[in-house]
């Protein structure tokens, strides 16, 4: 090689997204309204109609820079969540804040914890910025948290934890968070990555930015790319302490959000009916497909979020075999995970249409 490029980065992967439709269609000559997408833990709903008026408002100042400070974003969640605005990070995406936390906290030589099977941007962003990743052995499919305390050294600096978790579907209850953290050491950042938090019965749901308050080495980290509906304007949020915050904000592009995904983002966050509407089109989504890969003989993880993490046997198989009837999941063979398959709970016909070629595909009849 010509260039030089750190060992850490010549030894990371690329992120594996979903197949788009688009790609689908071109490949195997389908047409893109044949498609079925269940592949990205998008919302079925698309965005909510409320956002889309809001982006078209935005869309005719685009001659000027975004509000680098988000002010009036920084407002709608404030308000919601009841801690002032210079505690809030706004994200490209939370993938983004993720990343500036993983900047603004770690350096070469010093290390981060998080779960085996968690989400691949934790390594991803561990990797980018040469820290050592601690991974811990799940406990059934779940994060161990227990484990991970234990897996804390000196020199470990931020703990990532995915609650519930992507790509298994777990979730721990706030008590189990709770008592979690309490015992992990200040000096380390506990990332809590809240992106299916809306998925959750109400009797489940707890208020992370109460913690907030009470840990000063936590970050919560939430998404407008899930329950939202807006994945493609790329808008997530970090929740922590001024401090905290201030050093993120040291490392963050001035204008990582854009004026039309702010716009969206304000509107989609106080569209409650829509939020309603899509928790309840997943919950009963999600009893479907679940009960159809039981009945196909399929062992699943039971989820908490908008997806299923199952097993099929032949992971690579059964995707190929999906794709040709059109529809796309996501394989999960880089997670570790040949076996299974992730699937995102769709929209009713949708959720038929998957369970008719899985049942294809695994030679059993239709359930
Ligand atoms: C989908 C997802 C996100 C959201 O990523 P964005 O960058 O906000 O689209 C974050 N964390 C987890 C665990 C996810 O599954």
């Amino acid at each position: 090689m010509k260039f030089h490029s750190p060992d850490y980065v010549r030894s990371m992967a690329p992120y594996q997204a979903g197949k788009p439709v688009s790609e689908l269609a071109r490949e195997y000559g389908l047409l893109e309204s044949d498609i079925v997408k269940l592949a990205s833990n998008e919302n079925p709903l698309g965005m909510p109609e409320s956002a889309r008026q809001a982006m078209m408002a935005a869309a005719g100042d685009l001659g000027r820079y975004p509000d680098a400070n988000g002010f009036e974003l920084k407002a709608a969640i404030s308000a919601r969540y009841k801690l002032p605005a210079d505690w809030i990070t706004l994200g490209n995406g939370s993938n983004d804040v993720l990343e500036i936390a993983a900047h603004a906290f770690m350096q070469p030589g010093e290390s981060a914890v998080y779960s085996q099977y968690s989400f691949a941007v934790y390594a991803l962003a561990t990797k980018a910025v040469g820290a050592r990743a601690i991974v811990v052995p799940v406990r059934e499919y779940a994060h161990d948290l227990e484990a991970m305390l234990a897996a804390i050294t000196d020199d470990t600096r931020i703990v990532f934890v995915a609650n519930p978790n992507n790509p298994t579907g777990t979730f721990h209850p706030a008590d189990r968070i709770a008592d979690f953290l309490k015992r992990v050491p200040e000096r380390v950042v506990v990332v809590l990555d809240e992106a299916y938090n809306e998925y959750l019965e109400p009797g489940l749901r707890f208020d992370s930015s109460r913690w907030v308050h009470e840990h000063p080495n936590l970050l919560v980290v939430r998404t407008l790319s899930k329950v939202y509906g807006l994945a493609g304007l790329r808008v997530g949020f970090g929740l922590a302490q001024a401090e905290l915050t201030d050093l993120m904000n040291r490392i963050r592009q001035p204008f990582n959000v854009n004026s039309i995904a702010q716009a969206a983002a304000i509107a989609s966050l106080a569209d409650d009916a829509f939020v309603e509407r899509s928790y309840q089109i997943n919950r009963e989504g999600l009893a479907r497909v679940q009960s159809g890969f039981a009945k196909l003989g399929l062992t699943y993880i039971p989820s908490f979020g908008n997806f299923v993490l199952v097993n099929v046997g032949d992971g690579a198989a059964v995707y190929e075999s999906l794709l040709r009837s059109g529809v796309i999941v996501r394989p999960v063979a880089n997670y570790g995970l040949p076996q299974w398959l992730r699937i995102s709970v769709g929209l009713p016909e949708e959720n038929e249409r998957l369970l008719a070629a899985l049942a294809k595909a695994v030679g059993r009849p239709a359930p």
